[in-house]
Order: C-alpha cells, then structure tokens, then sequence
C-alpha cells in the first residue's frame, strides 16, 4: 500500500456504497408539487375571491392586485408554516449566473413582550436586497446602489428546507433590469403579443400565445473524494491537466447503458425533490462520456421552465454531494470527451390549444405551420450573430466548435420533408378560388404527414434543428442560465413576427386577399432565409467554407462575439420590442466582459499553481530518482554495458527535464500575459487579450504536463486521473 494522497482517494471511492434512501409511499403523482404554493394550495389557503384574483394572474397575465397582498402572503405563510418553514426569501437571478437569496424570519414583536410569525404583502411583493456587489456594468454606481427585487406572481412561490422562496425580478431604482428574469419576461411579452396578431389570421379567437420550452439538463458525477483532490475542479469546474484515460467514450457503451446503482439512488432522490418542487422530470439516462448524465422534464411556459431549471441546478448540486459525488455542471470538464449542453426545445402555442410550430390537418392549419416555421427562420438568420453571443461564455466555448458539439455558426437543420414544403410553398401556385360561395385560395400545399414529429430525421450537428413541433435550440451550455439564449430568440421571432405582419397587412390594405397576401410575403421570406438553412454535417471543414460565403456568422473568440450584442440591428430589435435599451444592453457587455477575464484569470492562477507546485516537484522527484539509478548503476557495470542499460532511463531523464524546463518557463510568460492584460483599461480589450495570449498559453503548457502524466511513475502522481475520474463511481 502506498502511503500517497491520490491512492487512498482511489481507494475510498472504490469502496463507497450506495446511500440508502428512503422511498416516500406515496405514488409521484400525489406528491408533485406539494412544497409549491400553486392552485391547489392556493384554493385551501386563500379566500375565494383573492384565489380567482391569483387565478387570472397565473392564467391570463392580469396584473396583480396590491388590495389582495395581504391576505396572499397570510396564505403563503400559513400554508408554508405546516411544512415548518420559518424564514422567507425573494430569490433572484442575478447576471452572475446561478441564483441568489437572503433569508429574513417571519418573526415580529407582538409588543407584548414577545414574538409572532407575521408575513406581509408589502413583503411579499418588493424588497430591496442590500445587493450592491452584483455586477450591473455601470448601471448603479455604489452610492446609488439600490435594487428591488419584485415578486413574480407567475411563477409560484415554493419551499425548500425552512425558507419560503419567491421568485422575484431584479432591477435598479431607474428600471434597468439587473438580472436575466426581467428582460425574459419583456421578451416573452412581445412574442406573446406579435405571435398572437399573426395566429389570428388564421384563427381569429386566439387571445394568447404561450412559449414552451422543454430543457434537456446534461451533467457529470465525479466522485467526491476524487474531486475534493483536484484543486482545478475544486476552483474552475474543470479538469485543466489531465491525460486522455485509454478507454473513454470510443466503445459507445456509456450512453443509454444501464446506470450504477449509486448514480440510479441519487438521481431518484433527486427526483424526488423536483417533484415535489413542481418540475416535471421525466427522463433520464447516460449520456456519450463516461460519468455523463442527462435529465429532461416534460416541457412548460418558458419563464417557469427557467425557474425550474435554475432550481435543479442548484438542487443537483447539493443532492451530489449527499450522494458522495460532485455534481459538474461545467460545459467541458474533461478534454477529449464530449462536453454538456443543455437542448432548448421551444416553441408556441395558442390558448385555444394550437401547437403554432406543428402541422395540422387543413390547407390553411398547413399555412399557418409554414408562416411560424418561416418567421422563426428569419429571425434565426437575421440575429444569427446574436443568438451565438447569447449562448456564448467562458465556458461553453471550450465546447462549441469541438467535434462533438453544435459548431460555432448558427444554422437551422430542417429534415427532408419540411425542406421540401417549403420549396413546394416557394413555388405554390396561389390562384383564388371560390368554394360555397366562400373565396379561398387554392393553397396546393400538400397534407403533411401526421406524425411529422417521428419523421423528422435528426441531425445531431446542428445548433438550431426542427425536430417535428418545435426547434430544438442545442448550443446552450450546460451551467448557462437559458433565459439569455430565451431572451435573444423570443426577441427575434416577435421582431420577426412583427415585421411579417406588416407587410401582409400592407398588402390586404391595397387591396390583396388575406391567404393571398400571406403566401407572397411567405415566399420573399423563404428565398431570403435560404443561406440559414443547412441539412449537411456542422461538423465539417466544408460547411465552415461554406457558411463563410453564405455571410453568417463565422466569429470563434468569445469576446468578440459578444460584440454582437452592441450591432446596431440588435440595439434597433431590443428597443423597438420593448425588452431593453442601449444602455442596459452596453452595461450587460461589460459584465460579460469582466465574467470571462475573471473565468480565465482564476484558470490561469490556478494552473500555474498546479504546475509549479503540484507537477514539478514530483517530476523532480522521479527524475532524481532515475539520476540516483544511473548514478548507482555506475558502480556495477562498466561503460559499454551502461551504454545499453541505462540508455531508457537517461532518455527519460532528459525528456523529464526538457518538459520540465518548458512548463517553468512558459508559467512565467502566463504569469507575464496576464499582467500585461491586467494593464488595459477597457474591459473588451482585456478581455480579447485573455483570449488571445492567456488561455492559448494554458493549453499549450497543458499538453507537456499531460506527457509527463504518462512518463512518471504512477504511484506518485498527486492528481487523480482521468480514468479514474471518469469511471470510478
Ligand atoms: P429528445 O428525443 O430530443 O432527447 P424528448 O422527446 O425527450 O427529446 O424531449 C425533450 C424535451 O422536449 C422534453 O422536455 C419535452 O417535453 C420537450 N418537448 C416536446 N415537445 C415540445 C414542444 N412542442 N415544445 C417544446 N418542448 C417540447
Ligand atoms: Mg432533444
């Protein structure tokens, strides 16, 4: 037994059993969303008149009634007492990514000497968070510090462990929008109102449009001990250092295989939690790498899927952890495997039950799913910059462009048969015909296969793919917040949408029939969104080309991309939708900005760290070792004979030291980079520096420390390794 700290970590994870968890009796369906205040709690909790006030605000956007706070926080407080809860927070979405909170008890003086459990609207409703460290690029200097954050009423308040916790926006004491929920509801709002105009052509009781989106959260386990040895995961959330393992993913057995018993117990625990939080989990399975897994809830209204998917995030975390695993939520923690993204699948519906990106059955059903499939398509071509700035960060970088995942260009993967309605609509022959008396068009649109939705082919390249009722969004990062990546789309499609609209009723007011006027606009639409559609291989060094002539967006370095957020056509849709201004959208650069300096600063402090004070020393060690050897060997043998016998073992001693010499020197450039990057004022100048000479400098250090992995002795390796992070569970 070797007395290593790396071994004995080995050994400790090797021997971990499963956590026993205890089964709740009940079925799932009795208890979703009991720790949520929703209609059902609702309906005990709150006088008749004050529960169908709450009703008309969840279901039709009314806005909340400040008469009824009182008696809806009495409720909430009540109802959230029974589950021992004694403290309550206003939980928010801060632009750090991740959440935040404050818990404040509901404990008052009664003025009688002693306390009371007392919750207010005026509570309930807007607080303002001593909250002045989050970044607001510029929007609150510190001494105006202020922020509020204002109640959701949306989204349902919900429990977890002692603390009430109230979804709430966040924003500054002018308006500005200090987080990622308040600019998504803006967003949803215009889609919501732009989708509407345009479903009434077709179906004139349409009141509302609703976006649903369905996230498919991909993640790692690593053992806890294993982690806990790793100063990189522990700091970045991923692996800097790390020589491939022999096997990894190349034998496919890992995805869909049958899940360890140890991950099966945490993932049903954490089923568990969600639903009893609301989310829907639905699906689970392995996913390619090894240690990969994925989880899926059944799709719902966008802005609660995102509360729900920040929520797992957070819970994922903490039920790792009692599972003695680390939950890496990283996009790309290990080299050479696939990373982890997290599949948007989003579309809109109607509140008279339409799915507005599914075919239907009549002519003019089949018209409709073409306008919205269209309209989508422009907006994807006409922000396709900005939709990749608005998945883009630190992290996901590292992923997207890699064989492995959607490429760094935007495109939209159709399939063959909407490919071919489209064409078929491009040329349709739109010739007015009367029946009954009734004029219509003879639209020659074909009846669509039914089930469209197990037709479509998929194609795994592509970032923005038809799958058969919706699009399905695949270059969000795993640990991103998806309302970025919302906020941009919706704003697009509804811009889009807005647009559409006025050409056709531009075109009915000089005198066009209504399908008429609809079919020529869809037309122009189609030929101009043609260089966004691609059906072939993202993956390949021809589409690059290819995209390149086609004038979408080819940018790979981060920084730059988020430019895109600043084009004039951004500013221009952002503000002419309502959903922000040049002024929020130049501050939330400079977070961008300074969030990816600080991602790569901490990479590079860390790694050096390693190198010098990890990797070095233990080189040495073996290299003195070998030294020692040829030394000793000098006694015995005599020179001819060392010639061939210790030819191996100095041949390693000089690979060792040539190895060696590059890591120490290029450690002092990274640390020499990164003080000259520290010296530029502006944050996209810093920023572009850190990508250009810091992170490069990483990875090229990286490989000569990934060499010497395999040349050192095993035993006194101080970093656990790949294979053993990757299939020790
Ligand atoms: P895949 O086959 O891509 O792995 P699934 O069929 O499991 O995906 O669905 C992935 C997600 O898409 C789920 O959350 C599902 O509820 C959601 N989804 C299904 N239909 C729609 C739709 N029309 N709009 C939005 N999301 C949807
Ligand atoms: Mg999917």
């Amino acid at each position: 037994m070797t007395s290593s700290l790396r071994f004995k970590m080995v050994n400790e994870a090797c021997k971990k059993q499963p956590l026993r968890i205890k089964q709740p009796e009940e079925r799932p369906s009795e208890y979703f969303g009991r720790k949520v205040f929703g209609k059902v709690a609702m309906h005990k909790f709150l006088p008749e008149d004050v529960y169908k006030k709450m009703c008309d605000v969840i279901d039709n956007a009314a806005p909340f009634d400040l008469t009824i706070a009182d008696a809806v926080a009495d409720g909430m407080k009540r109802w959230a007492m029974q589950w021992g809860v004694t403290h309550y927070t206003h939980w928010f979405q801060p632009l750090t990514e991740g959440t935040a909170e404050k818990h404040d008890g509901f404990v008052e003086h009664d003025g009688k000497g002693g306390m009371i459990e007392k919750f207010e609207g005026k509570l309930l409703v807007q607080q303002e968070p001593d909250a002045s460290s989050f970044p607001s690029g510029g929007i609150r200097s510190t001494f105006e510090a202020r922020g509020y954050s204002a109640w959701d009423p949306t989204s349902p308040v919900f429990i977890m462990g002692d603390t009430l916790m109230i979804p709430t926006i966040f924003i500054s004491y002018t308006g500005e929008s200090l987080d990622y929920k308040a600019p998504l509801k803006k967003a949803l709002f215009a889609v919501d109102k732009a989708a509407t105009a345009v479903a009434q052509y077709f179906y004139p009781k349409v009141k509302k449009v609703k976006t649903n989106l369905g996230w498919e959260q991909e993640y790692f386990l690593v053992d806890e001990s294993l982690y806990s040895a790793r100063p990189d995961l522990i700091m970045t959330g991923r692996t800097l250092l790390g020589h491939e393992s022999a096997k990894n993913q190349q034998m496919d057995d890992h995805y869909f295989g049958s899940i360890p018993k140890r991950v099966e117990n945490f993932m049903r625990d954490l089923e568990l939690h969600a639903l009893e939080l609301g989310i829907p989990c639905k699906t689970r399975h392995n996913e390619v790498a090894p240690n990969q897994f994925e989880l899926a809830p059944i799709f719902e209204e966008c802005n609660l899927a995102i509360d729900h998917n920040m929520l797992i995030m957070s819970i994922m975390k903490k039920i790792a952890r009692k599972h003695g695993f680390r939950c890496l939520l990283h996009e790309k923690p290990f080299k050479g495997i696939n990373g982890s993204g997290k599949h948007n699948n989003w579309s809109l519906s109607t509140d008279t039950g339409v799915l507005l990106h599914a075919p239907g059955k009549t002519p003019l059903d089949n018209l409709r799913f073409v306008t919205f499939i269209v309209e989508t398509l422009k907006a994807v071509y006409d922000h396709n910059g900005l939709l990749k700035a608005s998945i883009m960060s630190a992290s996901n970088s590292h992923r997207l462009g890699a064989n492995e995942a959607p490429p760094a260009i935007i495109s939209s993967f159709l399939g063959k048969t909407v490919s071919d309605i489209l064409e078929h609509v491009e040329k349709a022959n739109d010739e007015i015909i009367t029946i009954k008396g009734k004029t219509s068009m003879k639209l020659d649109i074909p009846s669509f296969p039914e089930l469209l939705i197990d037709n479509t082919d998929r194609n795994r390249t592509s970032p923005f793919a038809f799958t058969g009722n919706r699009f399905e969004f695949r270059a969000i990062g795993s640990e991103a917040n998806s309302a970025s990546a919302m906020i941009a789309l919706n704003t697009a499609v509804a811009e889009a949408l807005t647009n559409f609209k006025a050409r056709v009723d531009n075109l009915i007011e000089k005198g066009e029939v209504k399908e008429k006027a609809i079919l020529k606009v869809l037309k122009e639409d189609i030929v101009y969104c043609k260089p966004i559609c691609f059906n072939g291989n993202g993956y390949s060094e021809e589409w690059k080309e290819e995209a390149k002539k086609r004038g979408l967006d080819c940018e790979s370095s981060c920084p730059i991309i988020f430019d895109r957020y600043l084009d004039e056509k951004s500013i221009k849709m952002f503000e002419s939708m309502n959903v922000m201004n040049k002024f929020e959208l130049q501050a939330r650069n400079e977070i961008k900005w300074e969030t990816y300096i600080k991602r790569v600063q901490i990479e590079a402090r860390i790694f050096g760290d390693i190198c010098i004070n990890h990797i070095i020393p233990i080189v040495t060690r073996y290299q003195t070792s070998l030294l020692d050897n040829v030394q000793k060997m000098k006694q015995i043998f005599n020179d001819a004979e060392l010639e061939e016998l210790s030819s191996n073992n100095i041949a390693i001693i000089r690979n060792i030291a040539k190895h060696e010499s590059f890591i120490i020197e290029h450690v002092r450039k990274l640390i020499d980079a990164r003080k000259v990057a520290n010296k530029i004022e502006s944050n996209r100048e810093r920023a572009i520096a850190y990508h250009d000479t810091v992170a490069p400098l990483i990875e090229e250090i990286r490989t000569h420390v990934d060499k010497l992995e395999i040349i050192v002795d095993d035993e006194l390796w101080p970093l656990p390794k790949y294979r053993e992070l990757l299939f020790i569970i």
